[in-house]
């Protein structure tokens, strides 16, 4: 196919996010807001573990809220397990708290290895709106307020959400604010290169 010289087409897209492997990734954003569909479109199934999906397996419904200590403690491990193991870890749960978040940026610390939060920062109608239409369970809306406050706790602006994150310890940040962003939002995995295992792959390969 011939291409023009100046092809009229869409906007350049952002860069993409730089996802060394093995690292962490932390989904934020309130329940509705797209998280477990952006992981589907990212990440491989077994890079994934995901809160809802964990509560389902202990408490025989994604909505059991009783099931949600035993589901973390599980995910922590899990977490835990993995990065040991050299692998990309994704968490898709809500991850409003900073509590939440500080426990997840602690094992990739312990593991050597970076953080990276990706925010989905959507408008408050947005996020109901995605909630509503959500196929699996609908969460009760003063819940998804309640995450929504905590959200703004982070910031006001893409810029602040970002410094905040970076404060907690994440080595980096995406933030995106509209659906046309989420939708663009793309990774290239890197190498990464403070990992011990890397390091001894490297001695290996010679
Ligand atoms: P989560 O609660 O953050 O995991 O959000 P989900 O991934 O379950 O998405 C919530 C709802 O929004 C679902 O009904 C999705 O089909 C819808 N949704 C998620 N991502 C998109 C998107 O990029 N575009 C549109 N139009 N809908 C989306
Ligand atoms: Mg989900």
């Amino acid at each position: 196919m011939i291409r023009p010289a100046h092809p009229a087409g869409p906007p350049p897209r952002e860069a993409p996010i730089e996802v060394p492997v093995p690292s962490l990734v932390v989904l934020v954003g309130p329940a509705g807001s797209g998280k477990s569909t952006l992981a589907a479109r990212l990440f491989a199934a077994d890079e994934v573990l995901s809160s809802d999906a964990l509560r389902a397996a202990i408490g025989g419904d994604a909505a059991n809220q009783r099931a949600t200590r035993p589901a973390f403690a599980v995910l922590h491990r899990e977490v835990r397990r993995r990065l040991a193991g050299g692998r990309l870890v994704v968490v898709d749960a809500t991850n409003v708290e900073l509590t939440a978040r500080r426990a997840l940026v602690r094992l990739a610390a312990d593991a050597g290895l970076a953080a990276t939060a990706i925010v989905l920062a959507l408008r408050a109608t947005e996020v109901h709106a995605r909630n509503l239409g959500r196929s699996g369970r609908v969460v009760p809306a003063d819940v998804v307020d309640r995450h929504l406050a905590a959200m703004a706790r982070l910031g006001h602006t893409p810029e602040a959400i970002a410094t905040s994150l970076r404060n907690e310890g994440f080595a980096a940040a995406a933030v995106v604010t509209t659906p046309p962003e989420l939708d663009a939002l793309a990774i290239a995995r890197s190498r990464s290169t403070h990992h011990p295992l890397s390091a001894v792959s490297d001695a290996a390969r010679g």
